[in-house]
């Protein structure tokens, strides 16, 4: 008897490359297959492979368990300008270590609770969660009269 299910990561950029499903957490390995439209630098639309690196990145948990995307991230080297940039990646803010969704989805849980309940709920360090606000300008003054209780 099958006792799995296959759900879709919902993520469009990536493919799905490997998962590992333990009792404690669920780490799924993903690429993107699309090269770079342009260069942000110069617009050129000729460039060669830089490099490649893994990158862990916080995302929806599944059945109560963090999950964690390792992302093969490359760096595409301009034959052009001669720069060297990261490619884009529409489900996850730059620089950050989390997708959009769950940084949603954590401030989401934030009104009429603390911080360190939010911390506890997700597995994160308290001082991470308050920055959660910034891309939902929507939500910020929630955010804000919430953060009172807090
Ligand atoms: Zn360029």
């Amino acid at each position: 008897m099958k006792t799995d299910i296959r759900l879709p990561l919902g993520l469009p950029e990536f493919t799905v490359l490997k998962q590992e499903i333990t009792e404690n957490k669920v780490v799924i390995q993903v690429e993107t297959m699309d090269p770079p439209e342009r260069c942000p630098y110069c617009g050129f639309q000729e460039w060669k492979k830089h490099d490649q690196r893994l990158r862990s990145v916080r995302d929806l948990p599944i059945h109560n368990r963090p999950v964690y995307l390792i992302i093969q991230l490359k760096r595409w080297h301009c034959t052009n300008c001669q720069e060297i940039f990261d490619e884009h990646l529409p489900s996850v803010p730059k620089s950050k270590h989390q997708t959009h969704r769950f940084r949603k989805y954590v401030f989401d849980m934030c009104p009429g609770v603390t911080i360190s309940y939010v911390s506890r709920q997700v597995h994160l360090p308290y001082k991470t969660i308050p920055g959660f606000r910034q891309p939902f300008k929507v939500h910020s003054c929630l955010f804000m009269i919430s953060a009172r209780h807090w």
